[in-house]
């Protein structure tokens, strides 16, 4: 139980530091790449500097086409530090017409941010925005207000009562949650 206390505190603070960075910091940029803009505008700051890793190591890449505008190749050329994989060759299956972009490494399907590859394909087909299917909400900068809305939304359409008093009825629902929890503890 403390142990999960303490990891849930943990992971508070990681999310309240990053907030505030994200609201507070601009971004420095490191390309002239729109795509890069569009990042900074979206992202919580600590998924925009993971992203900008991922721009950064886009360069090592060049393009060989298998199928037009549908398979592509995309081959490490120099060779940079820490590469997060040692393979050389990522095979990338492209649908400009979705926007959908679905590439041998896995790392969108694992971590939600867009890999080197796909954006090396970028740059090839000149996409200034990354497309929807390839942003995941839980790391974009408005997904906590999305959140809230939808939550308090919730509460409204679910007793039909006016929205203040539902929120103290919600506090003092918590109050009484927590002081259980705290008998159980
Ligand atoms: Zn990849």
């Amino acid at each position: 139980m403390k142990q999960y206390v303490l990891f849930q505190e943990n992971v508070i603070h990681i999310e309240n530091q990053d907030r505030f960075l994200s609201n507070e910091k601009t971004p420095v940029f490191w390309s002239h790449q729109l795509v890069e803009r569009h990042a900074a505008a979206i992202y919580t700051r600590g998924i925009y500097l993971k992203f900008l890793t991922e721009l950064v190591n886009s360069t090592a890449f060049k393009v060989i086409e298998i199928e037009k505008d549908k398979v592509y190749d995309l081959e490490k050329h120099i060779r940079y530090e820490k590469p997060e994989f040692t393979r050389e060759m990522f095979r990338v299956h492209v649908d400009l017409s979705t926007g959908s972009f679905k590439c041998f490494c896995g790392k969108f399907e694992r971590d939600g941010i867009v890999c080197c590859h796909i954006l090396r394909l970028f740059t090839q087909f000149d996409i200034t925005h990354i497309p929807d299917k390839l942003i995941v909400d839980r790391w974009t900068i408005s997904f906590r207000e999305k959140e809230l809305d939808k939550c308090k939304k919730e509460m409204v359409l679910l007793t039909g009562e006016d929205q203040s008093h539902n929120a103290v009825r919600y506090s003092i629902l918590m109050s009484k949650v927590g002081e259980a929890c705290l008998d159980i503890s």
